[in-house]
């Protein structure tokens, strides 16, 4: 079994003290017998919890209370620390003064508050290569969709953004993009898409699930209306992600649940509600995960996100440049690497082989752990799958995806290119 986290050894960030991953160091048992430390590769789809963030956590649970409606010391406590982790929060994304922090279960839920208090009308316009949570929430909305084929190029996103905004009907839009890929690691034109946007008379939302925890950013200097994370991509638990931007469309809808906590008065004859954010908060909140959202968001906000970023861009070449030298592998990517940097995101295939039991293997053998499947992307995925000229023999459309984070070390990739090397030389 894998060694129970309290019993693992303290082990430090080297190049970011505070941020430690809880946990990092658990070995997992080999097929072959043994055991052998973990390899995560899997921080897009959730990423550890920091050490911190952990006994943030665990110390808050000890002073467990109600929020907002109990008098008692403890729920003051729970209030305070609730409410005072809007700001970090804010901070974090470059948020405006004014801009609602409105807690969500994570960006899924961001994107179908945001949906829920579209203007009736509003032209929603989106690229087909999105996550499926940034593609697919309008599609309940009082909103027209406009689905993007793929771009080429950064270039022709912007294109086609812009003509889709321009030629749309008259009355509100919203543009909706990624910061950067989770299936490619790539990272959009954001700032010239939000110019894009302004210029006609559009707002525009971010999906900063993947980029949020690889590059600093601020939605305030890029001329982002709206932007959603998760909790979980950012060393914090499951259950808790956020909605931050302009009050006014979320001030102006309905509340996105009903219930207690969003209501201000309760009558025979009528139900008032309270203002932006409690308006689309009812029910007892997740006071942990709001917490601890805010802890990660303000120790990575402390870190020298550079120099992070300088590390990860090592690790992530030689994770690039390692899988595309073994013969019969791809990496895939949408746009040309010279209009593209990229996080440390990298989807793969080897040729004629199942992406599942490749990831198996992975696990069996070599105790790493990536992911293999669409990533919620489908139809970016099979495009990309379409246009290398890849079929898995299982035809399931699906590809492996190994990602980077705070956890990653040399080793790790090495490893990954090793075993994938090993694998692919195993023939169809
Ligand atoms: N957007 C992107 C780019 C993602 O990678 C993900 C998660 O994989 C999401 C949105 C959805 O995040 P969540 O599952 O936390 O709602």
């Amino acid at each position: 079994a894998v060694v129970p986290i309290a019993r693992l050894p303290r082990v430090g960030h080297p190049h970011a003290p505070g941020l430690e991953i809880a946990g990092a160091g658990a070995t997992v048992p080999l097929t072959g017998g043994g055991r052998i430390e973990y390899a995560n590769l899997d921080h897009g789809a959730s990423a550890p919890a920091l050490r911190e963030v952990s006994d943030t956590v665990e110390r808050l649970l000890q002073t467990y209370a109600s929020v907002h409606r109990g008098a008692g010391w403890h729920s003051q406590i729970s209030t305070s620390l609730y409410e005072g982790a809007r700001g970090p929060i804010r901070s974090f994304v470059g948020g405006r003064a004014d801009d609602a922090v409105v807690f969500t279960q994570h960006t899924t839920d961001a994107f179908g508050l945001l949906a829920h208090c579209l203007p009736a009308r509003t032209t929603v316009v989106v690229f087909e290569t999105e996550h499926h949570a940034a593609l697919l929430p309008w599609e309940r909305s009082a909103a027209r969709v406009l689905r993007l084929p793929a771009p080429a190029s950064p270039a022709a996103a912007i294109a086609a953004a812009d003509e889709a905004l321009r030629t749309r009907p008259a009355g509100p839009a919203l543009l909706v993009v990624t910061g950067a890929s989770n299936v490619t690691g790539e990272l959009w034109p954001v700032a010239r898409l939000a110019a894009v946007a302004r210029a006609r008379g559009a707002r525009i939302a971010l999906d900063a699930a993947q980029l949020a925890p690889h590059r600093a950013f601020s939605i305030d200097e890029l001329g982002v209306d709206y932007v959603a994370i998760s909790g979980h991509k950012l060393y914090a638990p499951f259950g808790a992600g956020a909605l931050i931007g302009r009050t006014d469309w979320l001030q102006a809808a309905p509340p996105y649940r009903l219930g207690g906590g969003a209501t201000a008065t309760v009558t025979d004859d009528e139900v008032t509600f309270k203002p932006v954010p409690e308006r689309h908060e009812a029910g007892s909140p997740n006071v942990p995960g709001a917490v601890a959202l805010a802890t990660a968001c303000h120790l990575i906000a402390g870190a020298d996100r550079d120099r992070l970023a300088c590390l990860e861009a090592g690790l992530t070449e030689a994770l690039q440049q390692g899988l595309a030298d073994i013969p019969g592998v791809t990496v895939h990517r949408l746009f040309a690497a010279a209009d593209a940097q990229t996080i440390g995101v990298v989807t793969f295939t080897i040729a004629g082989q199942s992406s599942a039991e490749v990831a198996a293997a992975l696990s069996a053998e070599h105790g790493i752990g990536v992911r293999d499947g669409a990533f919620c992307a489908q139809p970016l995925v099979r495009r990309l799958l379409g246009a290398a000229g890849c079929s898995s023999p299982d035809g399931s459309g699906h590809a492996l995806r190994a990602s980077i984070g705070l956890g990653t070390t040399t080793e790790h990739v090495n490893r990954l290119v090793a075993a994938v090397s090993d694998i692919a030389s195993r023939g169809p």
